[in-house]
């Protein structure tokens, strides 16, 4: 089977044998503060800086997923609260959770077909940390660098943080220009769910200890005074940080990387396009290049759906309000060439 959903998504061919290795290892049973693994985290650390570009004073921590980066980020980098800008259906669940926690928290919706309008967004006293969705999977839209870079310059007293959960580890990210970046292994790691990375500059470190919360087990400040010593306050996906570790030593450098999905998210809306298609994004400027839409009939999704199926191929479903009208088609690293031409000729039979 072919797997096109946008997570959990198509795993890299080489996790079956690293899950075997763990095993084989011991390291599984091993205490998770022994010197052996302490040294696989040091190394998956280092190894995610060195292959995704992160700058060297940034921090990266460990979590079980990227909703529970989103309570972190409430938790610890909020006070009053939290400026959500969104267009999807990821952008508004990080929101409404936010807005749990604290109810001044207040949101910034905008079109799907729209370039995001800066100068039409609050900057006031109101809120410390301004939350942005790189990647909105559910609709395959995608924020580009000038418009993070946009941000970043016009709100440089806030923290910013980034969902990049269906991005990080699939194209390029400019991290200097956000304070907090997360994400999940199961989106562009081509991992197994189940592991979170949040990745932290200096300055969010900063407002955490400003903030000085510790009043829960995963509060920022916790998880930063574990990780001065490779550790985790509470027993971490040990499995996932090996697997980790070892896709990251066998993945190419972000640069190849980007380039390729970048290359392949092109061809895949020419060639959508060229085909009748109904690509669900309009606009080339904020399209996804990791994750496509394309809307339909009711009918006529389930039915390729189905069809896809008989053939051997999972397309991803689709997603909150776009649920029963849409399919998406993941670009992730890990799918090849030949899977993609082998989709590509099934579309051409529709
Ligand atoms: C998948 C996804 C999430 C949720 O990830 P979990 O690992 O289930 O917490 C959040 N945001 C975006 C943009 C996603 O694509």
């Amino acid at each position: 089977m072919l797997y096109f959903y946008p997570g959990p998504s198509k795993l890299y061919p080489q996790v079956r044998n690293y899950l075997a290795d763990a095993y084989d290892s011991g390291i599984l049973s091993m205490n998770h503060r022994s010197a052996d693994f302490v040294s696989i985290v040091q190394s998956a650390v280092m190894l995610l800086k060195t292959k995704l570009h992160i700058p060297q004073d940034y921090s990266v921590f460990f979590v079980s997923s990227a909703t529970e980066s989103w309570e972190i980020i409430a938790q610890s980098l909020v006070k009053k609260g939290s400026l959500h800008i969104f267009n999807g259906a990821f952008g508004q669940k990080w929101a409404e959770y936010s807005h749990k926690i604290h109810q001044k928290s207040s949101f910034f919706p905008y079109s799907l077909q729209e370039e995001l309008d800066i100068s039409k967004v609050a900057n006031d006293a109101t809120f410390e940390v301004i939350c942005l969705t790189h990647n909105e999977t559910s609709n395959g839209t995608q924020l580009d660098r000038q418009t993070i870079r946009a941000i970043s310059e016009k709100y440089r007293d806030k923290i910013i943080a980034v969902d990049a959960t269906s991005s990080m580890a699939g194209i390029e990210l400019e991290w200097e220009n956000a304070d907090v970046w997360f994400a999940s292994v199961q989106k562009c790691f081509g991992m197994p769910a189940g592991l979170g990375l949040m990745v932290c500059s200096p300055k969010a470190l900063a407002a955490a200890q400003q903030i000085n919360d510790r009043k829960y087990y995963n509060s920022l400040l916790f998880l930063a005074e574990n990780m001065q010593h490779f550790q985790t306050n509470y027993t971490p996906n040990v499995l996932n940080i090996y697997v980790l570790n070892q896709v990251l030593s066998q993945i190419d450098d972000i640069k190849i990387i980007g380039e390729r999905t970048e290359r392949n998210a092109k061809n895949w809306y020419h060639f959508l396009e060229k085909h009748g298609f109904d690509v669900l994004v309009k606009n080339p400027k904020v399209r996804s290049s990791t994750v496509i839409a394309i809307q339909d009939e009711e009918t006529f999704i389930r039915n390729i759906k189905e069809k896809a199926k008989q053939a051997g191929m999972i397309l991803g479903n689709g997603y909150g309000i776009w649920k029963n009208t849409t399919f998406r088609i993941a670009n992730f690293p890990a799918i090849t060439d030949e899977e993609i031409a082998q989709l590509r000729v099934f579309l051409q039979s529709i």
